[in-house]
């Protein structure tokens, strides 16, 4: 096998040896039969490669959950989060069951959204809910960068968010997809952000119906459990839907509380 790609890799030098050593006739040097693309197209706007930065590679996730996280309430009332938003269509009506059951909740919102809806982000503060930094713009792979791109992701969305509410309180973080490091919890914690997990993820984010939604969360949840849903990121008819009977069920048999 190893003698093969050896016989392989020198074939390749071969070729690209004899390729560039034909008395420096380029393929392109040659009359071609038609234009080249690009004579029809505009000029490519990326830069030289010259010129664009080398990306450093992605540090490595940790096999499990770095330390540090927050993943139950420490109480036994339960706590309900959502992320990605706000979002137009699906905030209002998340807000509207809350307000209906007179529950408050965490909403981790994404930067570029705030952007985009200042108004709902005022109207989840207005109403008494905690506010949670989602990054800026939903990055998977945001605690695997480097540090000081971490750190100015996270900076960005917070002055985001007090660009529509000056004075909030952002008391959490939590990493887009779950995908925490010791790093990216470390530059939290020096934003005064503690690093928010969850319990019960019932993946409202995979569209299940209504009556999954409801029923993973209830058969789930036990004394303390944070609750992963959505109110943005996509269409959250059946994470809306399942609200009125999965909150009902939830301050009934446990209470729900907010994050302390
Ligand atoms: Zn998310």
């Amino acid at each position: 096998m190893r003698t093969r790609v050896l016989l392989a890799c020198a074939t390749s030098l071969v070729l690209l040896v004899t390729g560039c050593g034909d008395g420096g006739k380029s393929p392109e040097a040659t009359a071609p039969s038609s234009p080249p693309p690009s004579a029809a197209l505009p000029p490519e706007p990326s830069p030289s490669p010259t010129l664009a930065p080398t990306k450093p590679p992605l540090r490595a996730l940790p096999a499990k959950l770095p330390a540090g996280l927050i993943r139950t309430t420490g109480t036994e009332e339960v706590a309900l989060t959502f992320d990605d938003g706000p979002d137009p269509t699906w905030t209002p009506k998340v807000l509207d069951r809350l307000k209906e059951a007179g529950v408050t909740a965490t909403f981790c919102v994404v930067g570029v959204q705030v952007r985009k809806h200042p108004d709902l982000l005022r109207r989840i503060v207005r109403e008494g809910h905690q506010l949670c930094n989602h990054s800026w713009n939903h990055d998977l792979d945001l605690a695997r960068r480097p540090i000081a791109e971490i750190r100015a992701d996270l900076v960005r969305t917070t002055r985001e968010i007090r660009r529509a509410v000056p004075d909030a309180e952002i008391p959490f973080y939590r990493q887009p997809g779950g995908r925490w490091t010791a790093e990216v919890v470390r530059v939290a914690k020096r934003l005064d952000m503690r690093s928010l997990h969850w319990t019960v993820d019932p993946k409202d984010w995979a569209r299940p119906t209504a009556a999954t939604i409801e029923k993973r969360v209830m058969r789930t949840a036990k004394p303390g459990a944070v609750v992963l849903l959505h109110d943005g990121g996509g269409n959250r008819a059946a994470t809306l839907a399942a609200c009125a009977k999965m909150i009902a069920g939830l301050k009934r048999d446990l209470g729900i509380k907010q994050l302390s």
